[in-house]
């Protein structure tokens, strides 16, 4: 309701200044300048937000994606296969322990269009359970393993209490195209509300724990804000 009450003043406003303009040309350009400049700020502030999101963990890489995350002091969401859950068990529960969100990805990664509906759904409560016996938290949001999913699979998924959950920005970081690519990709790819897509498991990580400080570093010079997916 606040950032409503806001934006609705800030348009308010700055149509005002407009007709100031309009209205007295003689005005002192400097204060034109600074009142005008402030809103435009204010109003793009109010928007430019991202989610970090990283898939297929945890894995070893998970803690130094963590380390860096809270250098920058930045929340992610964490897209969990179960079958990591456990071996990772440490690392899930300090995810949880520094704020950031889980989500549940399955419980092995497997195209659920090619899943019957008792399948589909064993995926999904195996991997809430296990997360929930980890960590104590219960995941609200359910990614899709390759995204690949149908209105059929997309029904068990909701039957479990869970949002489902995209992307907009695809980094193809697994593909291991170069640290300066991924954080190029998501930079370039960003645009207000964006979702972008990285991987903390399910193979060398390297590159993307490497590419991810400058990832967010210039991702806050363009004025982006953190959000969880
Ligand atoms: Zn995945």
């Amino acid at each position: 309701m606040r950032l409503t009450r806001n934006l609705a003043a800030g348009f308010a406003f700055a149509s005002a200044v407009v007709a100031g303009v309009v209205a007295a040309p003689s005005a002192p350009a400097q204060a034109q300048a600074q009142t005008t400049s402030f809103e435009i700020v204010d109003l793009a502030a109010a928007k430019k937000t991202v989610a970090l999101t990283f898939d297929d963990g945890p894995s070893k890489y998970t803690p130094q994606i963590l380390d860096i995350l809270k250098r920058n002091k930045v929340k992610a969401t964490f897209c969990m296969l179960g079958n990591n859950v456990g071996p990772y068990a440490a690392t899930a529960r300090r995810v949880v322990r520094e704020g950031h969100r889980l989500c549940n990805h399955s419980r092995s990664h497997p195209n659920f269009t090619k899943l019957s509906n008792t399948a589909a759904r064993n995926q999904v409560v195996w991997t809430q359970n296990k997360i929930y016996s980890v960590t104590k938290v219960r995941p609200k949001v359910f990614r899709f393993p390759y995204g690949a999913s149908n209105s059929r699979t997309r029904t068990v998924v909701r039957a479990q209490n869970l949002r489902i959950l995209g992307w907009t920005v695809d980094t193809r970081d697994w593909s291991r195209p170069g640290t300066a690519t991924i954080t190029s990709r998501a930079v370039k790819g960003t645009r207000p509300g964006a979702v972008i897509l990285m991987h903390d498991g399910g193979g060398n990580r390297s590159q993307t724990v490497a590419s991810l400080n400058a990832t967010i570093r210039q991702l806050k010079a363009k004025g982006y804000t953190f959000v969880l997916a």
